[in-house]
């Protein structure tokens, strides 16, 4: 039979990028595709013993069914994390989640009804339009620079755009970008939301991984409406294979995402959610982060000396302060989709994610996202250099 899927299937389809992605895979390719945190810095050991101990404790608690919005202790230290980095609140604020995604899909899912607008950074992250499609928005994409989302245009839209239900920004080493939203544009973005009355949905899962430049505020700390939905995970920080995440909001939206969370999976695995607090217990998570941050600052630097080295000379890419990802502007007329699939994979067996996708609306085709963090240095060094050369061959 041919099934008759629901209206919301119709934008649920395998995106093309994704294919050409999956030929990167081959370990004869040097991949800068993937957003993939190093896997030699994963805390394999600590972690194997905390899983230990969580399920040879008495009472087999951790092998339990565990409350909807996540282990009372997990979201108490979620709370003090977060209240040290300056957004204070309390255990009763967090819902613990399986993973930020999770958190885009509730939130498209709380707000969004077919054709309401959502507001996004362009470009923005595909599993940020992954999550949204199925509530079947329209999207209005806000141009950024090299502070972030354009308040100037973001105005205009808000005046001018009738169903404007949610602002989704990464504002840390935004993905895929790298750019970072400047403190101005901030309250800024805070002051606009809250005269069109407009939920944000702040999404940060580099923001701990900072390296140069000042931390500045969460929007959820500008907020005094209770406007601001913010997602954060342990993805990057710890390791993605917990898929542990959580949001922070105001009792109203997070009432509604605890109701969600319960329909959907229950809960996040109460395994996972009690190795995470274990593992907060007895380790410095600040330690483990400070590692991170100088290995990912250090390939940081060998990738974009590299691309100064080895790329031709009008290839622009940003210099993140943090996260994972550079942005790579190619000359106009240059087609890095095309050149991905006919030279890059094929010829100089590097393969990088093509900006097309990114852009939710008009996909702009001379753009490209790498990845630094999974490949170890002296892999990214040969691999810009493989590409620099079919870029200057090809040119
Ligand atoms: N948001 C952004 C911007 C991301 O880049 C990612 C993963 N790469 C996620 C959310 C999802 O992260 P996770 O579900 O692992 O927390």
């Amino acid at each position: 039979m041919t099934p008759t899927f629901a209206h919301r299937m119709d934008r649920v389809v395998p995106n093309a990028i994704g294919e050409l992605l999956a030929l990167g895979a081959d370990p004869s390719i040097i991949s800068f595709g993937g957003g993939y945190p190093d896997p030699t810095l994963f805390p394999a050991e600590a972690l194997a013993q905390v899983f230990d101990d969580v399920i040879r404790a008495p009472g087999g608690q951790a092998m339990q069914y565990a409350p909807s919005d996540g282990l009372p202790l997990l979201r108490e230290q979620v709370a003090e994390l977060m209240t040290a980095d300056g957004t204070p609140c309390t255990a009763a604020d967090v819902l613990i989640l399986q993973g930020s995604q999770q958190g885009l899909d509730f939130s498209a899912r709380m707000m969004v009804d077919p054709g309401d607008v959502i507001v996004t950074e362009d470009p923005t992250f595909l599993g940020g339009r992954i999550a949204f499609d199925p509530s079947e928005p329209v999207y209005a994409p806000i141009p950024m620079d090299q502070d972030g989302m354009r308040m100037d245009v973001l105005q205009q839209v808000l005046e001018t755009t009738p169903r404007v239900k949610m602002i989704y920004t990464i504002p840390e080493f935004q993905n895929p970008t790298g750019v970072t939203l400047s403190l101005a544009r901030r309250r800024r973005l805070i002051e606009l939301a809250n005269a069109h009355n407009v939920i944000v949905l702040e999404d940060t899962p580099y923001r701990q991984i900072r390296f140069s430049g000042e931390t500045l505020p969460t929007l959820k700390s500008l907020d005094t409406q209770g406007r601001v939905i913010h997602l954060g995970s342990f993805s990057k920080v710890l390791v993605p294979g917990l898929r542990v995440g959580w949001a922070v909001a105001s009792p109203a939206l997070l009432g509604k995402m605890a109701l969600l969370k319960l329909a959907n999976d229950t809960q996040t695995s109460t395994l996972n959610m009690a190795a995470t607090s274990l593992y907060l217990d007895r380790h410095d998570l600040a330690a483990h982060v400070a590692i991170l941050r100088a290995a990912y600052a250090r390939k940081k630097a060998v990738m974009l000396d590299a691309m100064r080295r080895h790329f031709p000379q009008d290839v622009t890419v940003t210099d993140p302060e943090g996260g994972l990802f550079t942005w790579a502007t190619f000359r106009e007329g240059f087609d890095a989709t095309a050149f991905m699939r006919d030279v890059a994979l094929p010829e100089a067996r590097v393969a990088y994610v093509p900006g097309a996708s990114f852009h939710p609306v008009t996909p702009r085709a001379n753009t490209a996202r790498f990845n630094y963090s999974a490949q170890p240095e002296a892999r990214i060094e040969e691999g810009i250099a493989a590409l620099g050369a079919a870029l200057k061959r090809h040119a």
